[in-house]
């Protein structure tokens, strides 16, 4: 079923001499959450306030809801919640006021119903407790759990989220993106989450939209945007510890094609090969620090390990060869130690090969 549409929006400022959004086009289905991913500035904010009626789209046809063409509509005709990263309450009034106030200007909701719906928010965001306290006796996750409860009780035909947690420390940020992503399940109604965090993204995200300076680069499952990324922009933003790069080109000797960097030359499986000769005789080659092994011989290449660090279930390798910084993630604690010479391998079939720019 439909949910949003967003059609080759554009958005520019300052008379064309800032193109915030340049043709941006994503859908989200009824009960589907997107995450708008991408470092600042991109055009995140832009788009979502372009959605919400905020900003108006150079293009007519921008900004779809259930099918119909809202991009004139006026915000507060478009039924749709908004929340930010930081919200404004009203001091003087309690949180389950606070909650309500949006439904107590819409006459056609009467006491009852606001108060069912209050309550059940309330419940969904374990604010029970907390109605009849004010913003200044709350935490700020207890905060954008108020936020959240506004937006819920006016039962939106799409969520629009604009970084709602990165106020709050890391802890309290992973427990609340799980219960957004819950909350989000049981009302299924559409949601576009935006964040420039990627571990972020891949958790909650049913899609993931990664934008670069006001084009998306690539929508897609967080499997396929972490497994198959369209290029080096996004291969290199999602994922931590960050992907290795290897500059290469890729030479025919005769018999094989091989793939030659500072660091190996390797013949390459012709079903590689294949793959590689349309992009280009240089590529760069990028492979997650899970997908390099470590061995002590016959391997790619070798390197000397500089440091360990233990990241809890897992081990973070970081190895130097050829005056170049490599990380290899292993399971479990390493069996290599600071100053070992290591022989390191790589999973060709895991890589991913992008031309130079
Ligand atoms: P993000 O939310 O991804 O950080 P924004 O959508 O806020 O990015 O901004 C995208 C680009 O548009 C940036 O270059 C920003 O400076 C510019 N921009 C946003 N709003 C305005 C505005 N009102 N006037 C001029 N430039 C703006
Ligand atoms: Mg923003």
């Amino acid at each position: 079923s439909i949910g949003v549409r967003v059609h080759h929006l554009r958005k520019t400022f300052r008379r064309g001499e800032v193109q915030a959004c340049d043709d941006v086009n994503l859908d989200i289905a009824q009960g589907e959450l997107l995450v708008l991913l991408g470092p600042s500035g991109c055009g995140k904010t832009t788009t979502l306030r372009c959605i919400a009626g905020l900003e108006l789209p150079d293009n007519d046809d921008a900004i779809w809801v259930n099918g119909k063409n809202m991009t004139r509509v006026a915000p507060k005709d478009r039924n749709l919640a908004f929340v930010f990263q930081e919200t404004a309450m009203f001091p003087h009034l309690t949180v389950r006021r606070n909650i309500s106030f949006g439904l107590d200007m819409r006459r056609k909701v009467n006491k009852a119903e606001i108060n069912r719906r209050v309550d059940d928010a309330a419940q969904m965001l374990k604010l029970q407790q907390l109605l009849d306290r004010y913003p200044r006796e709350l935490s700020g996750g207890q905060g954008q759990r108020v936020a959240l409860g506004r937006a819920i009780v006016t039962e939106p035909d799409a969520f629009l989220l604009d970084e709602p947690l990165a106020a709050l420390d890391a802890a309290l940020r992973v427990e609340m993106r799980t219960e957004i992503k819950l909350i989000q399940r049981r009302l299924k109604t559409a949601m576009i989450f935006v964040t420039h965090d990627q571990e972020e993204a891949l958790t909650i995200g049913d899609k993931i939209a990664v934008m670069k300076d006001g084009v998306v680069q690539q929508e897609d499952t967080p499997h396929q945007i972490y497994h198959r990324p369209v290029n080096l922009f996004v291969g290199t933003f999602i994922g931590s510890p960050p992907i290795n790069q290897f500059q290469c080109s890729l030479q025919d000797d005769g018999t094989t094609w091989r793939l030659i960097s500072r660091h190996f030359n390797i013949a390459l499986p012709d079903s590689i090969a294949q793959r590689l000769k349309p992009i280009s005789a240089l590529v760069i080659l990028g492979l997650r620090p899970e997908f390099l092994r470590l061995g002590d011989s016959q391997g790619d290449f070798t390197g000397v390990v500089k440091l360990t660090e233990l990241l809890g279930s897992r081990t973070l390798v970081l190895i130097e060869s050829e005056g170049e910084e490599i990380r290899a993630l292993v399971q479990g604690a390493s069996q290599v130690k600071e100053g070992d010479q290591v022989s390191l391998s790589l999973d060709l079939d895991k890589a991913f090969y992008f031309d130079e720019n």
